[in-house]
């Protein structure tokens, strides 16, 4: 049984700032490594259920955070960008169940750091009218391959706008978001030991079951993505590609037959809004 670890920082217990968000401070250095000793704690849950291969997807900024030399020895990691599936990258190798590990609530929303994909350029992302977060999306992209969600830890916010998404997941709570920047954290300790028992609890779920939860998706289907930008100088260059299509001053919208394809267009995008730093 193969599981895949898709781990984020700002659902960390112990994260509420944008400083511990970004490389190059010691804000930073200590959130990432708050964030390598809960990989480690869903790791060692994995394992003790059973699983015989364990990948983590380092899914957070420039995709290393990770202190690699501090990470348990029995599990194989994914690194570096880009990647096709962003996130989800791994699950092209075959799994059997993911977990997603620190993540967030979307855009526009009440959780701790919440954002979809990238901050700096997208303000809200919608698909086939509905607004969702990194969560929805790359679940999504999860399910669309046949593999299901079976574990998921942020704030309450995280928590509240995925559960009615993925209804196998165990979910840990690590901390109540009172804002953006702000709100109410289990020590490090007791968030590590609450992943470390879900992490068993999903993985022994999911070694129970001997049909396959999801089916994997034969036909494409018609997504329609749209996109609202963080300002017009975003839509400006995103049109440039030419599937694109703008709609207001913000706001743009393109067909995907995937969500794998609407992955690949965002995280396109979001490579492209460097040019306007
Ligand atoms: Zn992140």
């Amino acid at each position: 049984m193969k599981i895949l670890i898709s781990a984020d920082i700002e659902g960390v217990a112990g994260v509420f700032n944008s400083e511990q968000t970004r490389a190059g401070n010691g804000e930073y250095e200590r959130a990432r490594r708050w964030m390598t000793e809960e990989v480690n704690a869903a790791i060692r849950g994995a394992f003790e259920a059973g699983a015989t291969e364990v990948l983590v997807n380092d899914s957070h900024g420039s995709f290393r955070n990770l202190i690699v030399d501090a990470l348990h020895p029995r599990a194989h990691y994914i690194l570096g960008k880009p990647r096709y599936l962003g996130m989800m990258a791994g699950l092209e190798l075959g799994c059997d169940g993911v977990m997603m590990l620190g993540y967030h609530s979307q855009a526009q929303g009440r959780g701790v750091l919440a954002h979809t994909i990238n901050s700096f350029a997208f303000a809200r992302v919608q698909i086939n009218g509905e607004s969702l977060g990194e969560a929805g999306l790359y679940g999504g992209l999860a399910n669309e391959m046949g593999v299901p969600v079976i574990f998921g830890s942020g704030d309450d916010q995280f928590i509240a706008e995925n559960k009615h998404r993925f209804a196998l997941a165990q979910w840990v709570q690590t901390k109540v978001a009172h804002g953006h920047s702000s709100g109410l954290s289990l020590s490090l300790e007791e968030s590590q030991v609450a992943i470390t028992q879900a992490a068993v609890s999903a993985v022994r779920a999911l070694a129970q079951r001997s049909t396959p939860l999801i089916p994997a998706q034969q036909e494409p289907t018609a997504l329609t993505c749209r996109l609202t930008t963080q300002g017009p100088a975003f839509a400006d260059l995103f049109c440039t590609l030419p599937e694109l299509v703008r709609l207001d001053g913000v706001s743009l919208e393109f067909a995907a037959p995937t969500m794998a394809h609407v992955i690949r267009m965002l995280n396109s995008m979001a490579a492209m809004s460097f040019m306007l730093r």
